[in-house]
């Protein structure tokens, strides 16, 4: 069976499918469709611990999620549905090199109104009175910054798509891509779909793609663990989200529904080939691991209990950061996909300008820096807190 033909098939169906294809939707475009292989947020997205913060070194990083935190603050009106969205706040903990750093990324932020300034120990014991801060170089805020539902936001994204016109495919794995003319041809277990364009939101499967398209994606996989803990009384759910980069991690936390604090990672993970190969299970060496350092951070912790863990993939590019925009070498095809751990926060803006960028319209917040050709060029994307999902 063959569908009739599209201007514009968005593959894969996690937030930054659904933003692209709501953005589609929103600036015009006709007949799109959006084919995801399972249900819309069953990837990636669903694993994520979705913090939106606007603190990067990396410039574009940084307008991006400035930009896409707007939409998340105001989803309602911006989108429409809820993204779940929580104002907190985010304490950075770093070491003393990391003041000078910080402080430049602070400067970028206030001239894009965000509020952020470094604070005395006194000063964030009063935001978060459990944190322990006496072997911290340098302690920074965000006021701004806060966490997300990732279903919410994902499938208010395709539910608006799909009431502007966009026809969602669920259960509609793509299991071929070739072309014909200037027609792309994918099979499905549904039967065919034609388009001349195809956006590859994909995320860690994208690599499925690279012997139809003749293309290697430089990102490699891997798994990502989060867990939660308890004590004896609720973590309040007011307390800001806590990133410690004195940690080899790159620990966070934040407060989790249930009265727990939910705990990432924001390191290279333990490699994967197949995400598919991806299970819950969280060894209990990894749950100890974390729970000292928690116990370090938060010393009210020293006993707590383990209440649940799951993990995740994070698609890692060699600067950990996007691959977004043209195919090399194949006309009509574009990516999305890499977004190594942080790809939540900037997913409205990179929705939008993948969007823009296919209907041929001026970008509102360039994505260009995120080419995948950068590392054949040589101009890789480089943060100042070294690699990880912070740069
Ligand atoms: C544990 C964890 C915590 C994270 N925390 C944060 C955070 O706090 N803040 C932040 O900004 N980012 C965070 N991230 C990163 C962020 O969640 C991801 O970058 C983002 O969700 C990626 O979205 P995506 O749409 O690219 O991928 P996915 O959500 O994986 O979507 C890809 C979709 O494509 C579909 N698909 C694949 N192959 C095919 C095919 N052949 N045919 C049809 N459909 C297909 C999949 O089923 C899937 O639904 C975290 C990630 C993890 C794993």
């Amino acid at each position: 069976m063959s569908h009739p033909t599209s201007d514009i098939i968005v593959v894969g169906g996690g937030i930054i499918g659904a933003s692209t294809a709501f953005n589609l939707a929103k600036l015009g475009a006709k007949k799109v469709a959006l084919l995801e292989r399972g249900a819309i947020n069953s990837g990636g997205t669903a694993k994520s611990c979705a913090i939106v913060r606007t603190h990067y070194s990396i410039k574009a990083n940084l307008v991006h999620a400035v930009e896409s935190l707007k939409i998340f603050a105001n989803f309602a009106e911006a989108v429409g549905g809820s993204a779940g969205f929580h104002r907190t706040g985010y304490l950075i903990l770093g070491p003393e090199e990391h003041r000078e750093p910080m402080l430049r990324v602070f400067r970028t932020q206030n001239e894009y109104g965000i509020d952020t300034r470094v604070l005395t120990p006194a000063e964030a014991r009063d935001l978060h009175p459990l944190v322990q801060v006496d072997d911290v170089g340098v302690i920074g805020y965000d006021s701004l910054a806060g966490y997300c539902d990732p279903h919410l936001v994902t499938t208010s994204f395709a539910n608006r798509a799909r009431e502007l016109g966009v026809a969602i495919y669920t259960d509609t794995p793509v299991t071929g891509l070739r072309f014909q003319g200037d027609l792309k041809i994918l099979a499905t277990p549904r039967g065919e779909f034609a388009s001349p364009v195809v956006i590859l939101a994909t995320g860690p499967w994208t690599h499925t793609f690279e012997p139809m398209l003749g293309v290697k994606f430089p990102f490699v996989i891997s798994k990502h663990k989060v867990i939660t803990l308890r004590i004896d009384r609720p973590y309040d759910p007011h307390w800001p989200i806590v990133k410690d980069l004195t940690t080899p991690d790159k620990l966070y936390f934040r407060p989790e529904t249930g009265g727990v604090v939910l705990i990432g990672t924001g390191d290279h993970g333990d490699p994967i080939e197949d995400p598919d190969t991806l299970t819950d299970e969280v060894d209990m060496a990894h749950v100890e691991r974390i729970a000292g350092l928690i116990a370090h951070r938060m010393p009210a912790f020293a006993n707590a209990g383990y209440t649940a863990g799951w993990t995740g993939p994070y698609d890692i590019t060699p600067d950990w950061n996007p691959l977004v925009g043209p195919v090399p070498g194949c006309e009509g095809v574009y990516v999305a996909t890499g977004f190594s751990g942080h790809g939540f926060k900037l997913a409205p803006t990179i929705g939008e300008g993948l969007a823009r960028l296919v209907l041929d319209l001026p970008p509102r917040v360039p994505i260009d820096m995120y080419d995948m050709r950068r590392f054949e060029a040589g101009t890789p994307l480089h943060g100042a807190y070294g690699i990880g999902s912070i740069s």
